[in-house]
C-alpha cells in the first residue's frame, strides 16, 4: 500500500475580483474552507484510487486538527501515523482572483513537527513525500524506506545529492524541474506539463511521454497531487512507463474537471488506457 509522509492543511481561500497589491486591502471576497496540503491531497487520492493508503503527518490539538483527521479517515486513509501536537494545524492562506490567478501563503504549524518516531516502513511499503515538511524528515524517510521511495519535489527547493540518489522516482512540474538543477541526472523523473501532458526522463534523457486528456478546466488545484498518487501507484503496480503516464494523465484530467482539491476517483483500473486506444 502507499504511505504518504507529508503535510496536512486547512486551505482558507478568499475568492475576489483581483489580488491585493502590497499594503492594499481588497474587499468583497468569498471565503472557502477546505481540507488541503500536498501530503493529505495525495493520501486521499491514493486511498480513493487504491482502496487504502497510510498517512504519516501531524495536525494541531485544535478543532481544525480533529476535523482533518476525521476527513482523512472518512476517505479511507489510515491515520494512526498522524500525531496531534501542541501547535496550530497547518494552514494555507490563498487568494484567488476571477482569472484564477492566485497568491498562497503557507503556515506550516504542526507540519513542522512531523516525526518518524514510532513509524516503521516494511519492504512492500511504497512511500511518497513532498517538500511541505522539514527537509530533514524527508531525508530520514528516504533513508529508512526499504522499498520504493518517490518524491514530489514541490514546492521546489535545492535538494541534497544523497536524497536525489535515493529516489526511485521524482515527480515535478515543468517550473520545478527548471528550478532544481540537481534533478538533471536523477534516476527517474516524471515532469508534468499541464495541458501538454507528462514525460519520464532517466538521467536527463526522455524515455516516455503521454499527451494530456482533453477536459473542460474547472480547477487545476489538486491536479498535480492526483497525478502523483496515480503515477506512483501505477509504476509500483508494475505498469510500463507509457501506460503509467497515460493513467496518471487521465487521473490528473479528472481532477482538473472537478472543483475540489480532493476529488472523488474511481479505482485506478478505470483510468488505464483500453487496448484500442
Ligand atoms: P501542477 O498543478 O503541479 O503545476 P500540472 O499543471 O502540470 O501540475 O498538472 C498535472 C497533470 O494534470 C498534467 O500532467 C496533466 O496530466 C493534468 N492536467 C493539468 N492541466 C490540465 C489540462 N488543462 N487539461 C488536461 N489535463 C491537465
Amino acid at each position: 500500500a502507499l504511505t504518504v509522509v507529508g503535510s496536512i492543511n486547512v486551505d482558507l481561500t478568499a475568492v475576489c475580483e483581483r489580488l491585493p497589491a502590497p499594503g492594499e486591502t481588497v474587499i468583497g471576497a468569498d471565503l472557502q474552507r477546505q481540507p488541503g496540503g500536498k501530503g493529505a491531497n495525495q493520501a486521499v487520492a491514493a486511498a480513493r484510487l487504491a482502496g487504502r493508503a497510510r498517512m504519516i503527518g501531524a495536525v494541531g490539538d485544535d478543532p481544525d486538527g480533529g476535523l482533518l483527521l476525521r476527513h482523512l479517515a472518512a476517505a479511507g486513509v489510515d491515520t494512526t501515523g498522524v500525531r496531534r501536537v501542541p501547535a496550530p494545524t497547518g494552514t494555507a492562506l490563498i487568494t484567488v482572483d476571477r482569472h484564477g490567478e492566485n497568491q498562497i501563503t503557507v503556515c506550516a504549524g504542526a507540519n513542522a513537527e512531523v516525526s518518524l518516531e514510532d513509524v516503521s516502513f516494511a519492504p512492500e511499503d511504497v512511500v511518497l513525500c513532498q517538500l511541505e515538511i522539514e527537509l530533514d524528515t524527508v531525508c530520514e524517510t528516504a533513508r529508512r524506506t526499504p522499498g520504493f521511495f518517490a518524491l514530489n519535489a514541490a514546492p521546489a527547493r535545492p535538494l541534497p545529492a544523497e536524497l536525489v540518489e535515493r529516489c526511485d522516482l521524482v515527480i515535478v512540474n515543468e517550473t520545478e524541474y527548471a528550478r532544481i538543477p540537481e534533478l538533471a541526472d536523477a534516476e527517474l523523473v516524471a515532469v508534468t506539463y499541464g495541458a501538454q501532458g507528462s514525460a519520464l526522463y532517466a538521467h536527463g534523457r526522455q524515455i516516455a511521454s503521454a499527451p494530456a486528456h482533453e477536459v473542460a478546466v474547472v480547477s487545476t488545484v489538486g491536479a498535480g497531487d492526483a497525478f502523483c498518487a496515480a503515477l506512483v501507484l501505477a509504476l509500483a503496480a508494475g505498469l510500463d512507463h507509457e501506460t503509467a503516464l497515460r493513467a496518471a494523465n487521465a487521473v490528473g484530467a479528472h481532477a482538473v474537471g472537478d472543483a475540489s482539491s480532493q476529488p472523488e476517483f474511481s479505482p485506478l483500473e478505470h483510468y488505464l488506457p483500453s487496448p484500442s486506444d
